[in-house]
């Protein structure tokens, strides 16, 4: 991009597209899978690496290239890889590091399907996940030996809404050179930018607040840049690759390596890309997201502070309630809460479906993070899967609700929620 912008608000509108003379103001959708060349030689210098540009979808389109460096400049990355989902990108981002015999160490409050990704389905390609209690630090460190290859949480866990100390795990990770990756989905960069607190590589599901609309699945990894590769032991990065005759990622692409083979070996192998189309929604959304997230966060504040004065609710987590175990840390790093909450309802699984029933607004879909209001039942839903003394550990209990709260009215979003508690 030609112009520098700093301000979130603006990089959400500007960054990443920088139209020239008489070119399409919007982004446009390039759906082409194919460019064209005038000579072999310019090909070849593109297979080969030596020079950057469009051949193949696969590996490279301007309307996802337009987003990967959207998310990059919000984030303060120096290159970002978008893919087909955000299941996608954690796995592109764990299995670019690490292969059989290594393992990871995993904050266990993480999300269901990636709690499934690197607890059961990892396993199976010889990689060990590790998981440890959030916010636990010396057990992280017992956890951490010469095979493991990284540290991977979320920012803010969906759906327990704990907030991740992300400096001391960026510390420890450091200590034992190696990088610390978190799924920064639910806070994304407008409420903290982790790479600020020392974050190495920054997830998402694009799926959720970053598109806004529930319109486009998708993923991105950024790159922050900063990691030293050559420190650790990450031969994939630092070591010749048989597939791009002998090439060095870090000699060829220095800070930016990490990224750079996501792109040129998995994406050109596994193919879990990002679609034009919906990378073209996901920019759309995130012109808005600066907005959106602040009145989610205002809404959900709101929405958590009723609920808590509630004779009919258990519990509430919300990290902006003051009363929340993470509220120094929630200061510390955010700018907002996001519009996830959950809360116990008093009784048991029972009453939580009768709750989610009632309810009128709010209603009953397995998502969290757009413009509308939902509500879930994770031990009923996403979270099915664990058992009780595994749902125990990642602080789901049978009563627990998830709320996402949407940018509508707020009045009329607790008069909903108040009138299906009193069902
Ligand atoms: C939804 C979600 C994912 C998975 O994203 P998909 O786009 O559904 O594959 C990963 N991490 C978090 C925190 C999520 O909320």
């Amino acid at each position: 991009m030609s112009k520098e912008f700093k301000n979130l608000e603006t990089l959400c509108v500007q960054a990443g597209y920088d139209p020239k003379n008489g070119e399409a103001r919007v982004v446009p959708i390039v759906q082409s899978t194919t460019f064209k060349y005038d000579n072999t030689d310019t090909v070849a210098d593109l297979f080969d690496l030596k020079s950057a540009g469009f051949f193949y979808t696969r590996l490279g389109n301007p309307t996802v290239d337009a987003l990967e460096k959207r998310i990059a400049a919000l984030d303060g990355g120096v290159a970002a890889v978008a893919t087909a989902s955000g299941q996608s990108a954690n796995l592109n981002a764990i299995l670019n590091i690490t292969k059989a015999g290594d393992n990871i160490v995993v904050l266990n409050n993480i999300y269901g399907g990636t709690f499934n990704l690197l607890g059961s389905t990892l396993k199976n390609f010889g990689i060990e996940t590790r998981f440890v209690s959030s916010n636990d630090l010396e057990e992280a460190k017992r956890n951490i030996d010469e095979k493991t290859k990284l540290i991977f949480g979320e920012v803010l866990a969906n759906p327990t809404t704990a907030v991740l100390d992300i400096e001391k795990y960026a510390d420890l990770a450091h200590s034992h050179n190696i990088p610390l990756i978190l799924d920064n989905t639910l806070t994304t960069p407008a409420l903290v930018r982790p790479i600020d607190y020392g974050c190495d590589i920054v997830t998402y599901a694009s799926t959720k607040y970053l598109d806004g609309h529930a319109t486009s699945m998708g993923g991105l990894i950024v790159d922050s840049g900063k990691f030293d590769w050559t420190k650790g032991n990450y031969p994939q990065l630092t070591e010749k690759d048989e597939s791009y005759h002998g090439l060095v990622f870090t000699e060829q692409f220095g800070p930016a390596a990490y990224a750079a083979r996501i792109r040129t070996v998995y994406l050109r192998d596994f193919g879990n890309i990002a679609a034009p189309f919906n990378a073209f929604l996901t920019l759309i959304g995130i012109d808005t997201l600066a907005l959106r997230l602040e009145r989610h966060s205002e809404n959900a504040l709101k929405v958590a502070k009723f609920l808590e004065s509630h004779e009919s609710v258990e519990f509430v987590r919300y990290p902006f309630l003051e009363s929340s175990k993470d509220y120094k840390l929630a200061k510390k790093y955010l700018k907002g809460g996001s519009g996830v909450i959950s809360f116990g309802i008093k009784g048991g699984r029972e009453e939580a479906a009768k709750f989610i029933d009632s309810l009128n607004l709010v209603s009953l879909v397995v998502h969290v993070a757009d413009v509308r209001s939902y509500a879930l039942h994770p031990a009923s839903s996403t979270h099915r899967q664990l058992s009780d003394a595994e749902l125990e550990k990642t602080g789901i209990s049978p009563n627990l609700i998830r709320l996402s709260i949407g940018i509508e009215n707020v009045e009329d979003i607790i008069e909903d929620i108040d009138n299906a508690l009193r069902a």
